[in-house]
């Protein structure tokens, strides 16, 4: 009997994963301002970095028009076009950009493995986690019954469908008034559904949207259903909800577009790594270091509060430095 006949592995899942898994220095989930710019940093460090973009490439900015708060664009830029700048940038220094997203993760050892799309298995020293946030929903049935059928959370993205027609944004921050206002150079007219009787937007978009003639804000106002025979028609909003003046109203309209925020993205990571009770992963303060050594996170996936494209470009930097640096004392 052969004793060191080589075990025939073909077929199990497994073990090839383990031999065939490819190695890199620094793997960076994410391709939003916080990825490339980690990738950008992490590349000139020398760090040969992988960079996958997940099915969002560009990140959130690819679904706005202006971006004007962005430093270095005196003039605004699109957000498509500012993330293609990022793109190329970090690719002038090496950076691989791979198209996939992470599905599972195990954090458990030194080496980080990560694997994209069920099968492609990554073994890195250091991972950044720069996977950003996804919109909300309210969680109505009809928002599911309507979807692609005049149920939206791009305004960027579907407003053309509306050319003409009426339209309603729920929300109240900065996302709900830049989506109304960008609706309401296309639409004939925009319901901004706002459920208290403030808004949190600033105090510039405020302004902005409370001045343009075709958009109507619906203070105290909740959406609780929608109607139409082969897609929107109309929303059902109740008006001052618990108060002695509440009613229920029906309000025609052609497209229903969500603006209510946003849920990290961190389910896949939320195993090996301290989140706090909304999702958003928990880094050191000052730092980008997560609970386990060698993982970072940047960007809007571990910011509840600022959530910028800038703040989420400097917090990359700072997540592929603390990689270098980590690298550097693991040698
Ligand atoms: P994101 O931009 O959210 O990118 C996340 C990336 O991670 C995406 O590429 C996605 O595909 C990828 N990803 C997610 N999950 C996985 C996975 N499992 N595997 C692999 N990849 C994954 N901020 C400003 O400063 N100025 C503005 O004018 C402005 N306008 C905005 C307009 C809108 C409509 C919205 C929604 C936001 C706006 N913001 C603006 C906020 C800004 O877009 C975000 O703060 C910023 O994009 C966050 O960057 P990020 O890199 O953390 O994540
Ligand atoms: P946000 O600031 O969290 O605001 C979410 C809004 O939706 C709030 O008004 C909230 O109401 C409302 N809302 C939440 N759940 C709701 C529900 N179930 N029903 C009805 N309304 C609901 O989210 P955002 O507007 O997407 O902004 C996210 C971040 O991106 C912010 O930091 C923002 O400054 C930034 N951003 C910046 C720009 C810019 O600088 N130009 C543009 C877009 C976004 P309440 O107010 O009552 O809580």
């Amino acid at each position: 009997m052969d004793i060191f006949k080589p075990l025939d592995l073909k077929g199990d899942k497994q073990i090839p994963d383990i031999e065939s898994a490819e190695k890199a220095r620094c793997l960076i989930i994410g391709s939003g301002p916080a990825g490339y710019t980690a990738a950008i940093y992490a590349a000139r460090a020398n760090l040969k970095p992988v960079l996958y973009t997940g099915l969002q490439m560009g990140g959130q900015l690819t679904t706005t028009t202006e971006v004007e708060n962005f430093p270095g664009y005196p003039d605004g830029v699109t957000g498509p076009a500012m993330m293609e700048d990022l793109k190329k940038q970090a690719e002038r220094f090496g950076t691989e950009v791979r198209f996939g997203i992470a599905t599972k993760v195990d954090f458990s050892g030194k080496i980080h493995r990560v694997t994209f799309d069920e099968e492609k298995v990554i073994e890195a020293d250091t991972v950044i986690i720069a996977t950003g946030a996804t919109a909300r929903y309210l969680g109505l049935e009809a928002e599911s019954k309507y979807s692609g059928m005049g149920v939206s959370a791009c305004a960027t993205c579907d407003g053309f469908f509306y050319k003409g027609k009426d339209v309603a944004v729920v929300g109240g921050g900065d996302t709900a008034a830049e989506e109304a206002t960008y609706l309401s150079g296309l639409c004939r007219k925009v319901y901004l559904v706002v459920r208290r009787n403030v808004l949190r937007a600033s105090k510039a978009m405020q302004d902005k949207v409370i001045n343009i003639p075709n958009i109507e804000i619906l203070w105290e106002h909740q959406a609780i259903d929608l109607f139409g025979e082969n897609g929107v028609e109309g929303m059902v909003v109740v008006k001052h909800k618990g108060t002695p003046q509440e009613e229920i109203v029906r309000v025609n309209i052609d497209g229903f577009f969500l603006a209510i925020g946003h849920t990290p993205n961190s389910v896949v990571f939320k195993d090996f790594l301290e989140t706090n009770e909304a999702g958003y992963i928990i880094t050191t303060p000052g730092s980008t270091k997560t609970t386990v050594p060698g993982v970072f996170a940047a960007g809007d996936v571990q910011d509840p509060v600022y959530r910028q494209a800038v703040t989420a470009a400097g917090s990359g930097c700072m997540a592929a430095i603390d990689a270098e640096r980590y690298l550097s004392e693991c040698k």
